[in-house]
């Protein structure tokens, strides 16, 4: 019979039917490769499925020995099957002996077939196996059958899938139900805490009953729609005002819109519906197929259009499901699953509750991961295989304490877990009796806890923690959460409320710090070599005077005839604090002018980001009215390891005599220049290290919430001074691991550095 469309339409009906049939799974596997045999004229057809461990099982065969299921296993390195799962693409060739790669196993009575077709079986995530066809004779498979093999493929996906997995969850009333054992993994924590919940996935899931189409017509006209309301969407999108943003980022979404628009992608998912697959089917089809890519893809420029094309099969997704696509997030007990989230999209979830947040890249979510630290929901970040790993409607714990993730625990585990949370609370209790009371010393030394914020829900933490006042609030994060740029009117209303809300304790502005791992959507593709070191924070501000200027004014009219406060980030030389400070006394004087209103006090500083601006204060110290230390920045910096890198980013310690004697001598320069000492990088929220700060003289730390608690009770429980003496000593005379040498001496002090 010649290979033609009709013949797959036959082949996915017959499928379909296959889907819906009782029976377990090894009998279904034993037909499907039966009928692909069949249908497609081949003598054989086989399945294999990949092993943790990466080997590829034989699980069910039509035309090689029966015998041979379940026992011929070839490691990922071996043969035609291991080059597919290998490279996540299909092979077709005509005389596969002699292939380099070929791979003869006696058990399975090869020899007489020649040729050999073999696609990859994909999963969210990656191959889960292969599936082949073999001819005796040497022919060549065409395109039509290559990629008809590629359209079952996906379907099984789904029911190799369920091989190896415990009953559905979803239908599991109560927790003991849940078939429990879904292992652990490991991840950083991006916002501590513990948190228990179903899993919600962030990607759209297509389930397996939804894969057919019924009626071909019809569903192509669905896809035509989904396509003209995706564009559309994305037109909306480019309206934005990008003209303060220069011309680069526009041609990147300009690029983007072309994907959208490109006929090649629209075809490729039509013709998906030609052989009988849903639209979504269609859609999910290609997104597997670009995930894969994207694994293997090494150059940075494919790798960007494969996670555009990735995410634009994932909007099209949404919006073929139209209602049913958008999550159900169930009130307190949801935990959200996603291999990459923007801000924008975690406030939207967790309008609804979320217990938990997990997230499988760790450098492109980090703000992802500032917005969960605002909201306090415990999560954790770069988690290896975490989609395929979780499946819809899995209990989880998130144990945002370890960085560790517990998929369908046991009762051992979770009940493990409940004392742990118990535990917390009491924990908590503690520090809430703190609440009123200074973070003074034994010996008399008052620091000033403040809190770091970046939308006005972080100020609801200021009551509930206690703090001070803001120590650092991240203005870019308005502009990081909105579609389009903020107008004045929103950026001056936002500065208002979050003065108003602060009822007279201080809040310092820090000027927009966009760039590096803070990108804006619009600015989202702007590639750079080392982004980190490049065209970012003042740099970017003082580039884009309008941009600068209009948020600048926003500040000075907020705060009408408020004190106000502003912080300039990452400078470098002293040159670029006179230049920002400049362009603010200009929009003092002319908001003045205007209004008739200026602040009734005004304090400008500097961040502390990179080492060359310590060595510059004394330039600058007459200047400037306080000085902060943002030590994730300066640390990044000082040791050369970027901080989005997970394999560098903690392999070096501020806790080392190196990094404080630099510290030291920074602080020595601001004391004499009588210029105001304080901390606002995340470093601070470990007791050990707020106190190593306040010791040499840094009297204003800022940090997350859940720290201020925890800092107050170590800084009320230590003499500075003996601590003081203690830490200078082990400085002139370090000896083996300096941060020991450190807890040590805090543990001396009572102070509990058991998590430090
Ligand atoms: C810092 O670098 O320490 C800092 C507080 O700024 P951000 O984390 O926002 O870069
Ligand atoms: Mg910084």
């Amino acid at each position: 019979m010649p290979y033609n469309m009709p013949a797959t339409r036959v082949l996915m009906n017959n499928l379909r039917q296959v889907m819906a049939e009782d029976g377990d799974t090894r009998s279904r596997l034993d037909h499907v490769v039966r009928l692909i045999a069949t249908t497609m004229v081949a003598d054989v057809c086989s399945i294999y499925v990949r092993e943790a461990d990466g080997a590829l099982l034989l699980i069910a065969t039509e035309g090689l020995r029966p015998e041979a299921v379940n026992k011929t296993r070839l490691t990922e390195n071996e043969g035609l099957v291991g080059f597919v799962a290998r490279t996540a693409e299909p092979i077709a060739i005509e005389d596969a002996p002699r292939h380099p790669a070929f791979s003869y196993r006696p058990e399975t009575g090869e020899d007489p077939f020649h040729a050999f077709l073999g696609v990859p079986i994909l999963r969210t995530g990656g191959v889960t196996g292969v599936l082949v066809v073999q001819n005796q004779t040497e022919r060549t498979y065409g395109e039509e059958e290559i990629d008809t093999l590629q359209t079952i493929s996906m379907v099984l996906a789904e029911i190799v899938h369920t091989l190896n997995e415990a009953p559905s969850p979803q239908s599991a009333p109560d927790r003991r139900m849940r078939g429990a054992g879904g292992g652990n993994l490991k991840g950083r924590v991006f916002c501590e805490g513990l948190g228990f919940g179903r899993a919600v996935l962030h990607d759209p899931v297509v389930p397996p009953a939804k894969f057919f189409a019924a009626d071909q017509v019809q569903e192509a006209e669905r896809l035509n729609q989904g396509l003209v309301d995706l564009r559309a969407a994305i037109d909306r999108m480019m309206l934005i005002d990008g003209a303060a943003l220069g011309e680069d980022p526009r041609d990147v979404m300009e690029t983007y819109r072309l994907l959208a628009y490109d006929t090649s992608w629209a075809e490729k998912l039509h013709e998906g519906i030609r052989a009988g697959l849903s639209a979504e089917a269609s859609v999910d089809r290609a997104r597997r197929e670009h995930r894969a890519k994207l694994q293997h893809a090494r150059d940075p420029y494919l790798r960007e259009r494969l996670h555009d094309l990735e995410d634009l099969d994932n909007r099209l997704l949404r919006v073929l499901g139209g209602e049913e696509g958008k999550l159900l997030i169930t009130g307190d007990e949801s935990v959200l699953v996603a291999r990459r989230l923007g801000p924008a999209e975690l406030l939207e979830y967790a309008k609804a509750g979320l217990k938990g947040l997990l997230m499988e890249e760790a450098a492109a979510s980090s703000h992802a991961a500032i917005v969960a630290r605002a909201l306090g929901i415990p999560a954790i970040g770069g988690i290896e295989g975490l989609t395929t790993r979780i499946e819809q409607g899995d209990y989880i714990i998130v144990d945002a304490e370890e960085g560790s993730v517990h998929i369908r625990p046991d009762d051992v585990v979770y009940d493990a877990y409940r004392s742990r949370v118990a535990l917390r609370s009491e924990r908590q209790a503690e520090y809430a009796k703190l609440k009123g009371l200074p973070a003074r010393t034994l010996d008399g030394t008052d620091v000033s806890l403040m809190l770091n914020a970046g939308l006005d829900l972080d100020l609801d933490m200021l009551e509930q923690a206690g703090a001070d006042g803001v120590g650092l609030f991240r203005t870019e994060f308005q502009f990081l959460v909105s579609e389009s740029l903020p107008r004045l009117e929103d950026q001056i209303s936002l500065y208002k409320r979050v003065l108003d809300r602060a009822a007279g304790r201080p809040v310092v502005f820090r000027t927009l710090d966009l760039g590096g791992d803070k990108v804006l959507p619009a600015l989202s593709q702007l590639r750079e070599e080392n982004p980190a070191l490049g065209w970012r924070s003042i740099r970017f501000a003082l580039d884009h005077k309008g941009l600068f200027r209009r948020q600048l004014r926003a500040l000075v009219r907020a705060s009408g005839e408020r004190p106000l406060t502003v912080m300039f980030p990452m400078v470098t030389i002293p040159e670029e604090y006179r230049a920002a400070k400049a362009l603010l006394m200009e929009e003092i004087a002319w908001s003045a002018k205007k209004t008739g209103k200026q602040p009734s006090r005004l304090e400008v500083g500097v961040m502390l980001e990179t080492p060359a601006l310590g060595f510059a204060m004394q330039d600058l110290g007459p200047e400037v009215d306080f000085l902060s230390v943002g030590t994730n920045d300066l640390l990044q910096f000082f040791f050369a390891a970027d901080r989005m890198t997970p394999s560098v980013s903690e392999r070096y310690d501020l806790v080392d005599p190196a990094a404080l004697r630099y510290l030291k001598m920074v602080a020595e320069i601001c004391k004499a220049h009588k210029i105001r000492l304080s901390v606002c990088g995340e470093a601070t929220a470990s007791p050990p290290v707020a106190l190593c700060f306040a010791a040499l003289g840094y009297t204003s730390l800022s940090m997350a919430a859940s720290a201020i608690g925890p800092v107050k009770q170590a800084l009320r429980k230590v003499d500075l001074n003996a601590f003081r003496k203690g830490l200078f000593e082990r400085m002139d005379k370090p000896n083996g691991s300096f941060r020991n040498q450190v807890l040590a001496l805090a543990a001396e002090h009572g102070i509990d550095t058991a998590d430090s």
